[in-house]
């Protein structure tokens, strides 16, 4: 079933947890709306389709969750002291479709549980993207010729990134030994809150630092090495993929 946006009743903002512990998979929410098998709810612990990130799966009561969007809220164009922050949609609503008929009554409360082995695997993935990311920068950007992305893609097995520009094979290679060098390093990645909103953060590591806004693992040895893939997508875009090296 396709994703259809609603005409939201109660466009609130809905508070998400996940911001606040991402290793909390389970929450009691009260029902705000119900639209057929749309909820919105007053909090969440599931991650909607956002930033290129999937959404989490999981259930609400015993109705399997099988999308979760963001409608509304506003986009957030502010400045960071630590670095640029890029236009952001914050203060969202969190519409939930359910693989079938609702059936709450507003104002009762619900049991929210995220699939908690596709949540990890998103984390695992987003992390890996921003190594994949850092890398990338280090070995094509110039102050001249920055790096540009054009889109990104986070999914449980693989994540990538549209960069602008003709990115040849044997660069790929390059940011693939700078990622995997950066991996190796370890340590630990912090999400230190912005100053420009509580749903914006920093995702830091050594002295590399990322706005963010998604769910990623602390440790860098929840990592392993990557393998990447270059797609040429147009003239001016190449697509590069990232995977765990398995084993
Ligand atoms: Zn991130």
């Amino acid at each position: 079933m396709a994703f259809e946006r609603l005409k939201l009743l109660n466009p609130a903002k809905t508070e998400k947890l996940f911001h606040r512990d991402v290793d909390l998979v389970e929450c009691r929410a009260k029902v705000l709306e119900v639209q057929n098998e749309y909820v919105v709810l007053d909090r969440t612990v599931f991650y909607a389709e956002s930033g290129g990130q999937e959404f989490d799966t999981g259930y609400i009561n015993d109705i399997r969750v099988s999308d979760v969007q963001d409608q509304g809220g506003r986009l957030l164009t502010a400045r960071g002291t630590r670095v640029e922050i890029p236009a952001i949609k914050i203060d969202t609503t969190v519409v939930h479709q359910l693989a079938g008929p609702a059936g709450f009554a507003v104002g009762e409360e619900v049991l929210l549980r995220v699939d908690q082995t596709r949540r990890r695997n998103l984390m695992r993935s987003h992390s890996a993207a921003h190594f994949l990311f850092q890398a990338a920068k280090t070995v094509v950007s110039t102050p001249e010729d920055p790096l540009y992305v054009k889109g990104c893609h986070i999914a449980e097995d693989a994540w990538r990134f549209d960069f602008a520009g003709d990115i040849k094979a044997d660069v790929v290679q390059k940011i693939e030994e700078v990622a995997n060098g950066l991996i190796s390093r370890g340590g630990v990645m912090e999400m230190v809150p912005s100053e420009v909103s509580d749903e914006v953060f920093y995702w830091t590591w050594e002295d590399v630092v990322i706005p963010c806004g998604g769910t990623h693992v602390r440790k860098v040895d929840e990592l392993k090495k990557m393998r990447l893939s270059r797609t040429k997508k147009g003239a001016n875009l190449t697509r590069i993929k990232g995977v765990f090296v398995q084993g």
